[in-house]
Parts: C-alpha cells; sequence; structure tokens
C-alpha cells in the first residue's frame, strides 16, 4: 500500500551544529560565543519563503549545569532571531531544554517534549508535515518518534550509515539543504526521502 506522502509545510531547526558553531564540551553562555555556522543565515532566508513556519528546537543542559541562566539563554535566541530577521529570514520560536541529560525530563530530545509544547502553541503545526534537522542521532530519533521527515547535517557519513533506517537525507551543511529545497520545489523533494 502507498503511503501518502505530505507536502512539509513545517521546519524542526536544531540549533548547535546547525544554525551556530557547536562548541566543543562546551555551551554558548552569552551572545559572544554565538557563531552562525557558514551561510546559515542565507540558508533561513531562503527557508523561510519554502515554509510556512520555521521552529527551532534545543537541548540546553547548561542552563541545568548552572552554567548559564535562562536569561541569557533567551538573549541569545533573541540575537539570533534578529540576525536571522536582518537576512530575511524568520525564526517563528525557539523551544528549549534546560535540564540535566540525568533529570530525564520529557523535553530533553529525543523525548518528543518540545514538539508537543510546540503543537500546543501553535495549533497548526503538523508533525506529518515537518521535516527535522539536526545533526545528532538524537535528532533523528526525535524527529522519527514524530512521523517527521529527518534531514541529518553531518560531513561524515558514519552516522547516516549506521542509522539509515531513522536517517531521510543528509547535507553537509544547512545552506546545502536549503539549496535542495529552493533548486528542487519542495512539492517534487519527495522523490529525495525515503
Ligand atoms: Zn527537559
Amino acid at each position: 500500500m502507498h503511503r501518502t506522502f505530505d507536502v512539509p509545510r513545517f521546519l524542526f531547526l536544531d540549533r548547535d551544529g546547525v544554525i551556530n558553531v557547536r562548541p566543543i564540551n562546551n555551551y554558548v553562555k552569552a551572545i559572544g560565543e554565538f557563531v552562525f555556522e557558514n551561510k546559515a543565515l542565507e540558508a533561513i532566508g531562503i527557508l523561510s519563503k519554502q515554509f510556512e513556519k520555521i521552529f527551532v528546537i534545543t537541548n540546553q543542559q547548561g542552563v541545568g549545569k548552572g552554567m548559564m541562566t535562562e536569561q541569557k539563554l533567551d538573549e541569545v535566541h533573541a540575537f539570533m532571531k534578529q540576525k536571522v530577521a536582518e537576512f530575511g529570514g524568520k525564526l517563528e520560536d525557539v523551544f528549549f531544554c534546560p535540564h540535566l541529560h540525568t533529570k530525564h525530563c520529557l523535553c530533553r530530545k529525543p523525548n518528543i517534549g518540545l514538539a508537543l509544547k510546540a503543537r500546543k502553541q501553535y495549533p497548526e503545526l503538523q508533525f506529518s508535515k515537518t521535516i527535522m534537522v539536526g545533526d545528532t542521532l538524537n535528532d533523528m530519533l526525535f524527529g522519527k518518534k514524530l512521523k517527521m521527515k529527518t534531514v541529518l547535517i553531518n560531513t561524515d557519513l558514519t552516522l547516516a550509515r549506521k542509522h539509515s533506517d531513522v536517517v531521510d537525507n543528509m547535507f553537509d551543511s544547512l545552506y546545502d539543504f536549503a539549496l535542495f529545497i529552493q533548486n528542487n520545489n519542495i512539492i517534487s523533494s519527495k522523490a529525495l526521502f525515503k
């Protein structure tokens, strides 16, 4: 039986390693430490024209560790949204989990709490019409639990090969993904997803 493919309308973006450079064994604790990935701003500008709404879904246990406050995190996200807007893009909202992974909360990816929170706030959100873009296995697992299409941002093939069951597509960068969406027309992009 054929499964109908829904044209994606919504985009979930992981933050570190997708939008900004992931600090090694550290966290972005203030605006000065937030460095956009190469051409990520242009990418979000392109993607904002193709998707109805873009959300950022991010684990930030640096808060739980006491390394930064939620207020500082909010400042970082306001800065991120402002820069995106300057490049013609729009990030609708940012949902983050501040908890330590040892707390086993329901909102830390791969758990789906943040997605449920987003849908509560934006009832038009449909997970079956959403693409999850991230750079870790947890992002892919999170997306698949919600029956989303998943896109891995990674230059290393290892993860995608090992977990091909949860990775629908892979790109070197968010910009490469944005170009793909732009060039292929989102409606015909189903051919490139499993
Ligand atoms: Zn949490």
